[in-house]
């Protein structure tokens, strides 16, 4: 899509921090983020939000949420058990349209983790 941000780094015609690319998804550092680990997962092919999603997007979706605890663990927000009790973390989160806070109008989901404090800002 013309003048959309995310399809112009998918293109490789702007850069990005990439923390993971196939033939389905990138993966990138947010430019301003919210947290100490804060990336995107965002599909190739241009859907402007999750609900134009359609069952026809459920494996695309399953491989975006399930992406997300792997790039969690490997930039050091993923769950761990020590001594039987659950440490780190991280937050999933869709924007979704004018009132649930989208301002890029393609699909992304947003990981967002690492030591306290800024945990709630988002
Ligand atoms: P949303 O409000 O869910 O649409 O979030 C869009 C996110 O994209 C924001 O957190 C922005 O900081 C981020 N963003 C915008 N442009 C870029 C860019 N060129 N590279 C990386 N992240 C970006
Ligand atoms: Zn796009």
């Amino acid at each position: 899509m013309d003048n959309c941000i995310f399809c112009k780094i998918a293109a490789g015609q702007i850069p990005a921090k990439l923390i993971h690319e196939d033939d389905e998804l990138m993966a990138f550092h947010d430019i301003n983020p919210a947290a100490p680990v804060h990336v995107l997962i965002v599909p190739r092919a241009h859907i402007p939000t999750l609900s134009d999603c359609t069952p026809a997007h459920a494996a695309l979706l399953s491989k975006m949420m399930l992406l997300a605890p792997k790039l969690a663990g490997e930039l050091g927000c993923g769950v761990e058990v020590r001594g039987g009790e659950r440490t780190g973390g991280f937050k999933t989160l869709f924007n979704t349209g004018p009132d649930g806070g989208q301002e890029v109008y393609h699909l992304h989901l947003h990981v967002i983790g690492g030591p306290k404090p800024w945990r709630g800002q988002r």
